[in-house]
């Protein structure tokens, strides 16, 4: 018997990811009947001053060293869901795609293979906003020759809407940030025009599954919630970020409207404390599920214990 090492191991195993990663890049579980897979699109390297926009360099610093971030650039995780309900399956935002000044993220695609999801696959996509890291996974080239022809991809009326004239006077990005967004959302918006549903405030697209416009981040950035079987799980989008507990006031950079943005972030955290729902959020630490806990007024992430 020989004990070699096998230089192609997933070569020889059918059904492994073709991609040998040393890191975890999906989570499975069930919210009552519902399927939820979460996966990675990888991290995005971004100034750090982007999450704390409105506190002066010394609060910053010392929001930073608190929660031990890095305090020039630091990685924000990029989420992905994917639903099952209904015999629809929904996948709630794509990534960042291939960009070269994003050079840790956009592993949507070979992701989603590994999961055993076709492209084809897909009944639905919920856009929650159209920023690039968001939308940027179906711009990849030979992506939508792959997509089923009747894809409905769902949005608020008012993302569309403010995509045909941005206003970043309140937001707080680097230099090129504001362009690239913009045409990306407007690229977007051309290639998928077709297969757009929109909806005004809230939409349910499968059993249990209904996505709601929040506002705030962007006018038309919505949550989806999902709840089936007394069981409740809500994918925040952009609703919070990793200083979001400790610190809901900070104004993050990507913000259109940073003060509607925090209020939706409280009122979001004070019901998610409430209900004792799950929270998934896109720019939490895979596999980013937890619950909030609340005392006063002091929000904490309560990490969920995998179930290996
Ligand atoms: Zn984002």
């Amino acid at each position: 018997m020989s004990m070699s090492l096998d230089s192609t191991p997933y070569a020889s195993h059918p059904g492994r990811p073709p991609h040998d990663e040393l890191v975890p890049s999906r989570y499975a579980l069930k919210v009552g009947d519902i399927d939820v897979l979460v996966i990675s699109d990888g991290v995005l390297a971004l100034p750090t001053k982007m999450l704390a926009a409105n506190a002066d360099p010394a609060e910053r610093q010392a929001v930073m060293d608190d929660l031990k971030l890095p305090p020039e650039m630091v990685d924000w995780p990029l989420n992905v869901v994917v639903v099952r309900s209904g015999g629809r399956t929904i996948l709630v935002d794509a990534g960042a795609g291939a960009n070269p000044n994003l050079p840790k993220a956009g592993q949507l695609g070979h992701r989603l293979e590994a999961a055993g999801i076709d492209l084809a696959d897909l009944t639905d996509v919920v856009v929650t906003h159209m920023h690039m890291d968001h939308i940027g996974g179906l711009l990849v080239d030979g992506v939508k020759e792959r997509l089923r022809p009747d894809l409905r991809i769902h949005a608020a009326a008012a993302e569309v809407e403010f995509w045909a004239k941005p206003d970043f006077s309140l937001t707080v990005m680097p230099s090129g940030f504001p362009e690239a967004l913009e045409s990306t959302a407007q690229r977007f918006l051309r290639e998928y025009r077709s297969h757009l549903r929109t909806f005004e405030e809230q939409h349910e697209i499968a059993p249990g599954v209904v996505v709601t416009r929040t506002g705030g981040h962007t006018p038309g950035h919505s949550v989806v919630r999902l709840k089936s079987g007394g069981d409740r799980l809500t994918f925040a989008g952009d609703a919070v970020f990793q200083v979001g507990f400790d610190h809901p006031d900070l104004h993050n950079g990507f913000e259109h409207d940073p003060m509607e943005a925090a209020r939706v972030r409280v009122r979001l955290l004070r019901e998610m404390a409430e209900t004792g729902e799950m929270l998934v959020a896109t720019h939490l630490s895979f596999p980013s599920l937890g619950h909030v806990a609340v005392t006063g007024d002091v929000f904490r992430w309560v990490p969920a214990t995998w179930d290996y």
